[in-house]
Formats: structure tokens, C-alpha cells, sequence
């Protein structure tokens, strides 16, 4: 699947860069260094794209024409039920889907009909421009602290 390589290989980039920036120098343990990649892999995971796991990136289901709110509530409980798992792919799912939430193609839970992202998509995926960068890696230190104190895995 070349695609899903090259778009994973894209918009992935961005979210291993969101990742090492939330982290800072402040992360002691050893998931300082594999966290940005595993937030990275997210797009490429079993089922990644199919339209029912939309809410993995704050998207809604476009197949069903979801109803936003649905997919807004998915999206929410997925990461809160990722993060109370304290393991480094719960915390790599819910950081991911955060992130995503700050990308233009991402905002408003767009539908997803799986298969190709229109290039807008990917283009938004890749240069979200500087506040909304800013503000996926305040979400995501944010989450980071949230996850430390939950988990207390320091
Ligand atoms: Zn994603």
C-alpha cells in the first residue's frame, strides 16, 4: 500500500516533531526518545484508516455520515480510555488523536470516507501553520502531565 506509506511518511513527520517539542528536555524515562515515533506509527496501525476509526484522528465516520457530536464523544472517550491504559501506545494514541485535532483537515471532525485524503488534507496535515502548531504542542504537553499524574510512571 504506497499510499498509506507515503501519507503516513507526510503528516507523521509532523506529529514525531509536535512529540519531541511537548517533551521538551523534561522527560527523564526512556519514552522521551521512542514516544515521538510511536505517535508517529498511529497512522500506520491496524485499521488506521477505515472510516469507523475516524475518532483516532477527530474525524467522523463520512461512510455513515456520522453525526459530529458522535464522533466528538468518540473521539474524547478514546482518549481518555487510551491514557488511563498507562502504556506508551495508549499515551501514543491519545497524543496523536490531540494532535490531530489542530490540523485543518482535521478541526471540525470532517467526514472520512477512507482511501485518499484530498491533497488540502494532507497539505494541512504537513503545514498547519505556527498557532496551530503552538497549540498541538500546549495540548500535548498538557496530556503529557495529565498522563504523568494518572500514571505516576516517572
Ligand atoms: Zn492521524
Amino acid at each position: 500500500m504506497n499510499y498509506i506509506d507515503s501519507y503516513g511518511l507526510l503528516s507523521s513527520r509532523l506529529h514525531r516533531r509536535i512529540t519531541k517539542d511537548a517533551i521538551g528536555w523534561s522527560w527523564s524515562n526512556e519514552w522521551g526518545f521512542t514516544l515521538p515515533g510511536e505517535v508517529q506509527r498511529v497512522d500506520a496501525y491496524e485499521g488506521t484508516q477505515l472510516p469507523e476509526n475516524a475518532f483516532w484522528h477527530h474525524m467522523r465516520n463520512g461512510k455513515t455520515d456520522e453525526d459530529p457530536d458522535l464522533a466528538v464523544a468518540k473521539y474524547l472517550e478514546y482518549v481518555n480510555i487510551s491514557l488511563a491504559k498507562c502504556t506508551e501506545e495508549g499515551l501514543a494514541r491519545a497524543l496523536h488523536a490531540v494532535q490531530d485535532s489542530f490540523a485543518p483537515g482535521h478541526e471540525d471532525v470532517q467526514a472520512w470516507m477512507g482511501g485518499m485524503p484530498s491533497f488540502r488534507h494532507i497539505f494541512g496535515d504537513v503545514f498547519p501553520g505556527a498557532n496551530r502548531y503552538d497549540a498541538a504542542v500546549g495540548a500535548s504537553k498538557n496530556l503529557l502531565s495529565a498522563f504523568k499524574s494518572q500514571c505516576s510512571c516517572e
